[in-house]
């Protein structure tokens, strides 16, 4: 049963015909694992909290530069060198006091990342490196736990919704770069891309909660200098490692 306050905080949800009561229950029964909360993880931690998710655990490592402010908007001048996580726990809590919001601060890999698997509905990757994305993508394959992976480069994005038991994986679309490739500067990025990726995984988590249509199977290409989105159809690879 959603509470009076409940029903009046997410009153523009619940008279939606897609949402409504029943809609805004899934929701509130979600549970996200959400990595990194940097320039596309900001928008996604604000608009799950916004919509009311059920609870939204968040790992990163890293604190707040005077270069994140243009893209990463959870953070302000006051917070340049203080933990992400912690920031991210007080305003979130601010905004929505009923999501069950853990943060913790942790480099997040192979052995890491399975502390957190526990119970959760959706993976979310925000993170800024392509390794990190084929390890939540591996990681979601192996304990069957859907997926939402963002990449973001300049005026591009590129995003995908992973059902491991049934539409194809991230692995199946890009081959995973060998080990000794590192970027030695960081990428070109307008703070928008980020903005609107990072607000479309939480769409994809939204949307798919609802059984609405998502991105399994699709990949969709945003270019936002020509202002295209294009969605390309995907299929499983008959030899990846979520087919086995
Ligand atoms: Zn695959």
């Amino acid at each position: 049963m959603l509470s009076v306050k409940e029903k009046e905080r997410y009153s523009r949800q619940i008279i939606s015909e897609y949402i409504g009561e029943e809609g805004q229950k899934k929701i509130s029964k979600t549970k996200v694992l959400q990595i990194g909360v940097g320039g596309l993880g900001s928008p996604c931690a604000l608009y799950l909290v916004a919509a009311g998710i059920g609870e939204l655990t968040i790992l990163d490592n890293d604190i707040v530069s005077l270069s994140n402010l243009q893209r990463q908007i959870l953070y302000c001048e006051d917070d340049i060198g203080i933990n992400k996580t912690e920031i991210t726990k007080k305003r979130l809590s601010k905004l929505n006091s009923n999501v069950n919001i853990i943060t913790n601060k942790e480099y997040v890999d192979n052995d890491s990342i399975k502390k957190y698997l526990n119970n959760k509905d959706f993976i979310i990757d925000c993170s800024d490196n392509m390794k990190t994305k084929f390890l939540t993508n591996k990681v979601a394959v192996e304990n069957n736990i859907k997926a939402v992976i963002a990449g973001i480069k300049d005026f591009y994005g590129q995003i995908i919704t992973i059902n491991p038991q049934k539409s194809a994986c991230y692995q199946c679309i890009f081959n995973e770069p060998k080990e000794d490739i590192k970027l030695d500067s960081p990428l070109p990025v307008i703070g928008v891309t980020p903005g609107i990726l990072g607000t479309l995984e939480a769409l994809e988590v939204i949307k798919t909660v609802l059984g609405q249509p998502n991105l399994e199977n699709h990949l969709l290409m945003v270019n936002l200098l020509n202002m295209t989105f294009n969605k390309i159809k995907v299929v499983k690879d008959k030899n990846c490692i979520c087919t086995k």
